[in-house]
């Protein structure tokens, strides 16, 4: 495990004041850039027995090993990304109980991560309140989100606020090329350079790109081109590739710039010319319409049809 150059003061910040750290840490920001990657690493690191000079987990000692099987008896996650969007309080219960536990290792030091801090609930936020007013000697609880605004005012303010800045598009490229990953034309800028999707959504990218293809045709797109396949990854991903392709449309007629698809120039420009500003925005308001209520229940196939009619109508 290894963590991204754009963090390596924080990381630096956190790894040489050990001591001086509150117990309950908040990292904000950072989503998709490498947030979950920085705060694994730093729970290794910090848990390691024979931290390397550069401040690096040495990857052989008994803690290392068990971090990497996710099994180190110290340490203990909440993540229910992509799960129940909500934090039980149940959950923090066994949290407590974990931390009633005396640790494994010699200093004493056992770690806990809640990831998506907005989803604990106003009962699990007030029973983790309640171990971080008596708090275990030692201990660290490190919570990530996007949505600082959602986290109880109560626990932000028991809690160290750490702001995670964005990498630069240059930044990106750079690691991209340094470290030899592999990204197709225009992935960068339509994943917004968000690095954990280039490492682990490949496939997702190779759908944009058939997605796109059809796209371009503008009002001469075939519905029955268009499978259900389409809805792979889910209605709010195909209303999200929706959103910025029509975005690109709409910049490039506005301000003649591109930013989610800058290989597909050409083909965006002759769009834009080819739609009037007025159905544009009526398009843009309907999808909004359609996010709000896409990732609830819904009919996605009749979801699917009625975006693509919507989006025939843009063109003259
Ligand atoms: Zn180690």
């Amino acid at each position: 495990m290894h963590s991204y150059p754009w963090y390596s003061n924080i990381r630096h910040l956190f790894l040489t004041n050990k001591k001086k750290l509150s117990h309950a840490q908040i990292l904000y920001g950072g989503d998709k850039v490498g947030r979950n990657t920085l705060i694994l690493d730093l729970c290794q690191t910090l848990l390691c027995q024979n931290i390397a000079s550069d401040l690096n987990p040495c990857n052989e000692c008994q803690a290392c090993h068990w971090f990497a099987r996710a099994s180190h008896p110290d340490f203990y996650l909440i993540d229910d990304t992509g799960e129940t969007n909500n934090i039980s309080i149940e959950v923090i219960r066994e949290l407590k109980d974990f931390f009633e536990l005396s640790s494994h290792q010699q200093d004493g030091l056992k770690i806990a991560v809640i990831m998506n801090a907005e989803n604990l609930t106003n009962a699990s936020a007030n029973a983790l309140l309640k171990i971080l007013e008596e708090p275990p000697n030692n201990c660290f609880i490190f919570l990530t989100t996007s949505n600082l605004n959602q986290v109880l005012p109560t626990l932000r303010s028991r809690s160290q606020l750490i702001s995670l800045p964005n990498p630069s598009p240059q930044q990106i490229k750079a690691y991209v090329e340094e470290n030899k990953i592999v990204v197709e034309p225009g992935q960068l800028e339509f994943s917004n350079n968000a690095m954990d999707e280039l490492v682990n959504d490949d496939d997702r990218y190779r759908l944009v790109v058939e997605i796109i293809d059809e796209l371009k045709k503008g009002k001469s797109i075939r519905l029955t081109n268009i499978t259900t396949r389409w809805l792979e990854f889910g209605l709010p991903w195909f209303v999200d590739v929706m959103q910025k392709w029509v975005y690109e449309i709409f910049l490039s007629k506005m301000t003649n710039r591109y930013c989610y698809f800058p290989q597909h120039q050409t083909a965006v420009s002759s769009l834009a010319s080819n739609s009037s500003l007025q159905n544009l925005l009526s398009f843009q308001k309907k999808i909004n319409e359609i996010k709000m209520y896409a990732a609830k229940p819904v009919n996605k196939d009749l979801n699917l049809d009625l975006i693509l009619m919507e989006y025939k109508k843009i063109f003259n």
